[in-house]
């Protein structure tokens, strides 16, 4: 098995600056604990008006969060559907094919992922990355990925699309796609690193179930 641990300065899917996090513009972000990010979303079949101006409003709140992606189930919403915007990090990650081309990656941001399936190209090539949350705050931890995968999805018209990467567009697609299906980036951490942040989760989760407005 490959595998490489990366240097934990390289943050992942949440911002360092933690101390403005309940403050921002945009949709609330749910919480660890809130039932609605253990559900699986529904698949999108109506490419309206409504659809365009939710994916504005989560790349809103994603970049107010100083997030590079951000589910439906993040704002509430149990549908097939995410964002995604490395920002400046879009000149660093690896590699994308797009329908066929080689394109730099920064061209594709922000991306909008609809009804998205991911087909992991080469399941033996395992990176381990720090990642975080804007679902679980202050809580991170290295997780396991498949370095490279293809996904497949829909735009905003409906129109379908590939897409082949690798490195940390692979990673955080990885991540928001998990969402999309109710799992949590805790729940790919091996069990020595999950039980370095196993207490926080808990309380995490027991304060926001307490205050889960479903
Ligand atoms: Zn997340």
């Amino acid at each position: 098995m490959f595998e490489t641990r990366t240097a934990p300065e390289q943050t992942c899917f949440s911002g360092q600056d933690v101390s403005r996090f309940f403050h921002k513009m945009g949709m609330r972000v749910t919480q660890y604990g809130e039932a609605v990010l253990r559900e699986r979303g529904s698949v999108v079949t109506n490419f309206d008006e409504e659809l365009a101006t939710l994916a504005d409003e989560m790349c809103d709140t994603m970049r107010s969060h100083d997030g590079i992606g951000l589910a439906a189930q993040q704002v509430g919403r149990t549908m097939q559907i995410c964002v995604v915007d490395l920002g400046q990090a879009a000149r660093e990650t690896g590699g994308a094919r797009w329908d066929g081309r080689d394109v730099p990656p920064t061209i594709l941001m922000p991306l909008v992922l609809v009804n998205p399936k991911i087909e992991v190209s080469a399941p033996d090539e395992i990176d381990f990355m720090e990642e975080g949350c804007l679902s679980f705050y202050k809580v991170r931890g290295d997780v396991p990925r498949p370095e490279r995968i293809e996904v497949t999805y829909q735009d905003l018209q409906g129109i379908q699309h590939h897409l082949a990467c690798e490195g940390l567009l692979s990673r955080c697609i990885q991540h928001e796609v998990d969402h999309l299906n109710g799992v949590l980036f805790i729940d790919r951490m091996d069990k020595q690193d999950f039980a370095k942040i196993r207490g926080k989760a808990r309380r995490l989760k027991r304060r926001n179930q307490l205050v889960d407005p479903s």
